[in-house]
């Protein structure tokens, strides 16, 4: 089949950056964001929200990899996990790699996301029929309102700051997270990017400190969001993402990984200096 198309996310009015389509497996609209899965010619399977890339086959490993098993591996016993967001299923798909996890709780808010993807991205969202992924379709912000449960880790697996994903950024939802994570429990987030959106990260970081004893940001390398270096946010009641880590632990779990290793993951910590500049004195 010959195809002329491009797909293309625009960030603000200034950058462009362009994956050749081979085909258009699914679109939709639903009451939240558009949702288009196409299959790239360099990338693999492309999951898009509202126009922007949120997982592609190819790279989806580095960003699961790092939302997930960081805050895994230095809580020492993580039995309950919540995710909030992840549409696609691929951080759940991680969270449940660790026998130590008894159940994940997934609360995503569009169900077209899961459904796209389970119907045409397997490589994330077969996860989501495992017994121990307890899928919500429902609002993350109502659902650490109300809940009565008690979580070890907390991923907030979002979109960008826009639409249903703002109140994710805020301090009342922090607030509300720090109320059902246990008394060592452990919340990191999707942290948007160093280069592009410096002062998104302020404001969760300055959001962070007013609910949190301790608050970091680590990043990792990424193929397909604008300007490749991504963070996450790192909070907790009680841990340090070093000094509470244990390298034996990941050694011992017997986990493969493509991108996470026990090294990577305190050097993840460790910022580019404009980065430390940008995120003093907050
Ligand atoms: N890896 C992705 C990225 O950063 O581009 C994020 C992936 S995941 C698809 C993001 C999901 O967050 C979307 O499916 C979106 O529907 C969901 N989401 C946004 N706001 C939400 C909310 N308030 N509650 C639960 N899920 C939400």
């Amino acid at each position: 089949m010959h195809s002329n198309l491009w797909v293309e996310e625009k960030f603000e009015d200034f950058l462009g950056i362009k994956f050749k389509v081979e085909k258009v497996l699914f679109s939709g609209k639903s009451e939240f964001q558009t949702v288009d899965v196409v299959e790239t010619k360099g990338h693999g399977k492309m999951l898009l929200n509202d126009g922007l890339i949120m997982v592609t086959e190819r790279d989806e490993f580095a960003y699961h990899d790092m939302i997930s098993h960081v805050p895994l591996f230095v809580h020492p016993d993580p039995k309950n996990v919540l995710v909030i967001g992840g549409g696609d299923g691929g951080t759940a798909r991680e969270v449940i790699r660790h026998q130590s996890v008894k159940k994940c709780t997934m609360v995503e808010i569009d169900v077209m996301v899961v459904e796209a993807c389970k119907e045409h991205i397997p490589q994330t969202a077969s996860a989501l029929n495992n017994e121990r992924i307890h899928l919500i379709i429902g609002d993350g912000v109502q659902f650490v309102k109300e809940t009565k449960e008690k979580f070890d880790v907390i991923i907030v697996d979002s979109t960008d700051p826009i639409g249903p994903a703002q109140p994710l950024f805020g301090e009342a939802f922090y607030r509300d997270v720090f109320n059902c994570l246990t008394d060592d429990g452990i919340v990191v987030a999707q942290g948007e990017s160093s280069w592009y959106a410096m002062e998104i990260q302020q404001s969760l970081l300055k959001v962070l400190n007013n609910v949190f004893p301790k608050t970091y940001l680590y990043s990792f390398s990424n193929l397909t969001y604008p300007g490749g270096l991504w963070s996450f946010t790192f909070a907790s009641k009680q841990y340090h993402p070093i000094s509470d880590f244990s390298p034996e632990r990941v050694e011992k779990s017997g986990l493969n990984f493509d991108y996470y290793n026990a090294p990577l993951h305190s050097a993840a910590f460790a910022l580019p200096s404009f980065v430390n500049k940008g995120l003093s004195g907050l």
